[in-house]
This record gives structure tokens, sequence and C-alpha cells, in this order.
């Protein structure tokens, strides 16, 4: 028989699941995990306070794992200082999966194009973990995943505690697109995240970051590569849309697009979301 538990604090998480040994796993908002094949025992962690805290410590956003697509787009906080989450966490599926639906959720279960998940990769999140010895490791968002829909954390003896973000100040801007069937409950057909900084009219540093191209969201290294020292202009975001359509090998799927038309929305939502993120780090005024 099948056992729910509710999680009081981090620690009483960790005893519980030390206690179900490794017939438990870690649910959240559930909105994903109730569609697959469940455990025999669910220790619930969406009551944890500490766990949807945002707080701001030394140029770094630390942004807790339970907090709900709702609570981040809403956040003042994330809007400004990582405005590519608060984006994309405002367009993932429904209000009622927004309001239960977790950042953390959203990584674990490794959808290669997970809307928050493309946001932090692009953002440079690192992942905070603890294990059942309450052993703490950081670790780049890309680098939980280990293949398609397929996470590297066990969740049945490692949770996912907050996200480290460093802030985006003067000179930088962040944003987030997607391209969907319809605005609200369709997954995207290409969805892609920019970071950028720009300094005396040019790019002195880019991220840019696509989905669905392989297992984990995927950085478009030779565009970014490209967009260093160009100017903050048109031309550069068409060179970038061409760039970025063909440095990725993409699948297509029956139920959503081709192989093809994915490609050329890869380069379009690259290009949107540079634009944006661009005149957002032009309007917190350029560094000099
Ligand atoms: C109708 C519908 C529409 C959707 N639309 C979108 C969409 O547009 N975009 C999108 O990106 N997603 C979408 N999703 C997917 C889903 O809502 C999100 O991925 C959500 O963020 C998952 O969070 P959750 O808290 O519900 O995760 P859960 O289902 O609770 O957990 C998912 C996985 O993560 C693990 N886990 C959760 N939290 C932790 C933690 N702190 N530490 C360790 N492991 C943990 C769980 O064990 C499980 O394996 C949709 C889902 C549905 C049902």
């Amino acid at each position: 028989m099948m056992s729910y538990l509710r999680a009081e604090s981090i620690e009483h998480a960790l005893t519980l699941l030390k206690e179900s040994a490794s017939g438990a796993k870690i649910i959240a908002g559930g909105t994903d995990l109730f569609l697959q094949e469940l455990p025999g025992h669910l220790i619930d962690i969406g009551f944890i306070g500490e766990l949807k805290e945002i707080k701001e410590e030394k140029g770094q956003l630390h942004i807790g794992a339970a907090l709900t697509h709702t609570l981040a787009a809403n956040s003042k906080l994330i809007k400004d200082k990582a405005t590519a989450l608060a984006e994309a966490s405002s367009l993932v599926g429904s209000p009622q999966i927004r309001n239960i639906g977790t950042l953390g959720g959203n990584v674990i279960n490794a959808a290669p194009a997970a809307d928050a998940a493309v946001a932090l990769v692009a953002l440079g999140a690192q992942a905070v973990l603890i294990d059942l010895e309450e052993n703490i490791r950081c670790i780049p968002v890309d680098q939980l995943y280990s293949g398609f829909n397929c996470t590297s954390v066990d969740c049945s003896s490692e949770m996912l505690l907050k996200f480290i973000i460093n802030t985006c100040e003067p000179g930088e801007g962040t944003a987030f697109v997607r391209f969907a069937a319809r605005r609200a409950l369709a997954l995207p057909m290409a969805n892609a995240a920019a970071r950028i900084k720009i300094t005396d009219g040019v790019i002195s540093e880019a991220y840019l970051v696509a989905a669905p191209v392989k297992p984990a969201p995927t950085r478009l290294t030779e565009t970014e590569t490209l967009l260093h020292g160009e100017p903050a202009e048109e031309s550069t975001w068409l060179k970038a849309e061409l760039s970025a359509a063909g440095e990725v090998a993409v699948r297509g799927s029956l139920l959503r697009c081709s192989a093809d038309y994915r490609k050329h929305l890869v380069g379009l939502m690259a290009g949107r979301a540079l634009r944006t993120a661009a005149s957002r780090a032009v309007e917190r005024k350029e560094v000099r």
C-alpha cells in the first residue's frame, strides 16, 4: 500500500526519506510525478517554508526549490534581478499548474524543454542539494541531467534545496521566450533564454540557451562566441538567428513539429530572446 507523509522541515524530510529506505520519493506539486509510476512512499516537501524562500545576499539570489511558478512569476526580486526566470514561470501550463508546480520539480523531472529549467541554465544557476547524511553539494543546473527525461539526482536519497543565481547588474539583461501551439496548456515546440551584458554599445558577455535540443537545456556556444564583441544592433541579432539555427541538431516530434520547423524556431526564439535581453540591458544603463 502507498503512503503519503508530509514533511514539516528539511531535517524531517531527510528523516522520513531515511526511514522509508529506497521505496520513497520526494513530491512537491505532484504535477509531473502523478503522471508517472508512483513509488511506495511519497514525502511531501511542498509545505516546508524554508524551501519557498527568495533571498538576495551578496549579489546572489537564493531561490527555494519548492517555490511555485506563481510565486516565482510574481516575485519583485526575481522579476527585477532574474527576469528570464519570472517570465519562464509565468508561461508554464495554466494558473492551476503554476499554483502548485515548483521550480525544483521542473528541473528534477528533466524534461528537455522545461521552461523554468531553460531560464535557470541561461542565468547560470547553481543547484544546491543535500543528501541523507546532510552533505551539501552545489552543481550547475545543466549538469543535473543524465539523459532524455532522466535526472542524475536520486530523489530517494537526495533533495534539491535551492538555486543560486548571480543577480543581474547594470548593463545586463535577461529574457525568456517560447513558441507553442497555444498560449496555455501546451508544451513548447521550442524555447530560448538569454543573458547578455552590453558595455559601450558592444556585447561583452552572452549566454544563450535553447531547447529541446539535447537532454538538458543547451547553451548555443558557437552563437555566444559570434556575439562577443559585436555591436548590440539588429544586424547582429539577424546573424545570431542564422547561427543558432545552424548549430543545433534537433529531433522532430509527431505531436508537435518536424525537425526542420523546430530548427527554424530555435533560430527565431534565440533572436527574440537576445533582442529583448539586450533592450533590458540598455534600460538598466550601460556599464562604462
Ligand atoms: C497540464 C500540465 C501542463 C504543464 N505545462 C508545462 C509547461 O508549459 N512548461 C513546463 O515546463 N512544464 C509543464 N508541466 C510540467 C510540470 O507542471 C512542471 O515541470 C512543474 O514545475 C513540476 O513541479 P512539481 O512541483 O509539480 O514536481 P513534482 O511532480 O512534485 O516532482 C517532479 C519530480 O521532481 C522530484 N522533485 C521535486 N522536488 C524535488 C526536490 N526539491 N528535490 C528532489 N527531487 C524533487 C520528484 O521526486 C519528481 O521526480 C505541465 C504539467 C501538466 C500536468
